[in-house]
């Protein structure tokens, strides 16, 4: 059983557990992106099992009136086994998706996948004529050329910052050159994605932008943020009538994610300490 101080960031070990936070998150009108823990499997074995897994998650998530979808990582479905087996996972997911009508988001991961990724999500997006997103990161420095492909995709993306350490040549590396660009892909988005922009931050400043630049060129948006992180501002901006959705991770391997988001910020370091504390 996961203790109640990881409960803030990971939605249960089970998927009847993670559907049980899907209810409650869309209670307060917030909707929910499932994803399986797992990555970097080196063995068909447990890529192919955690692609099944997904498929069964599909059909629970379409026996339900959850507002609820997925969202995959290309490692944890065979990228480190072989392009292909990656290929057959990923398009088995997404075709299961789409019959069940549940939207399959694919996640991003250090730059040495790029390629492979925005590849595999292209040819799907096109033979299923939407029902996929895929992420793209603003601190590597192709990602607008990228956005520039995938603007004519019928399928959806994700902007995020980025949360790799790319090296220098291929990536801003600093806070502020990231958040130049990704202020930039997010004009680039609104001006050219008509089907909509996913955008994928906490930053109050980057979603106060998005909503600037929604209310100047229409393009419809959605906001993307973590379970556990700014939960408020997920509600409220929920109440106000935007688009929001919870990526919300679940399963047994639960412990490596829940220690990187209590490293990646004081106030999370301290909410952890204070639960071990009981204060
Ligand atoms: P930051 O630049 O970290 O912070 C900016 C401001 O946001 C802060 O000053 C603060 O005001 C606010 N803020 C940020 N974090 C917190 C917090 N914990 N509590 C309170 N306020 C906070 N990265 C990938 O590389 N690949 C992916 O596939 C991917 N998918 C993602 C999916 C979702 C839904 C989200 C939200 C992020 C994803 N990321 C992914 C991670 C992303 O790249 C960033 O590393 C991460 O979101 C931190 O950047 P930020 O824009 O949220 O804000």
């Amino acid at each position: 059983m996961i203790p109640p101080i990881a409960n803030r960031f990971v939605a249960g070990e089970t998927p009847p557990e993670a559907l049980d936070h899907a209810r409650r998150a869309n209670e307060d009108g917030v909707k929910v992106i499932l994803n399986l823990l797992g990555e970097h499997y080196r063995a068909r074995e447990p890529a192919d099992e955690d692609a099944a897994a997904y498929l069964r998650l599909i059909e629970d998530i379409a026996a339900t009136d959850l507002d609820a979808c997925v969202s995959v990582k290309p490692s944890q479905i065979g990228l480190d086994v072989g392009e292909d087996v990656f290929r057959r996972n990923y398009r088995d997911v997404v075709a299961r998706g789409v019959d069940r009508g549940v939207f399959v988001w694919c996640d991003m991961e250090d730059h040495t996948t790029t390629d492979a990724t925005l590849n595999a999500y292209e040819e799907l997006a096109r033979e299923f004529d939407g029902g996929v997103g895929v992420c793209v990161q603003a601190n590597l420095r192709r990602t607008r050329e990228d956005l520039d492909r995938l603007a004519d995709v019928p399928g959806k993306v994700r902007l995020v910052k980025g949360a790799y350490d790319e090296p220098a040549d291929i990536a801003y590396t600093r806070k502020e050159e990231v958040n130049e660009a990704y202020r930039e892909d997010l004009e680039f988005a609104f001006e050219r994605f008509d089907g909509g922009i996913a955008v994928g931050s906490h930053d109050p400043a980057m979603i106060d932008h998005a909503i600037a630049l929604h209310e100047e060129h229409g393009t419809p948006f959605e906001i993307q943020m973590l379970m556990g992180v700014r939960e408020d501002a997920q509600r409220e901006l929920a109440a106000r009538g935007y688009d929001v959705w919870q990526y919300a991770p679940y399963g047994g391997k639960w412990f490596s994610y829940f220690y990187r988001r209590v490293r990646e910020r004081k106030e999370n370091a301290l909410f952890a300490l204070r639960a071990v504390a009981g204060v």
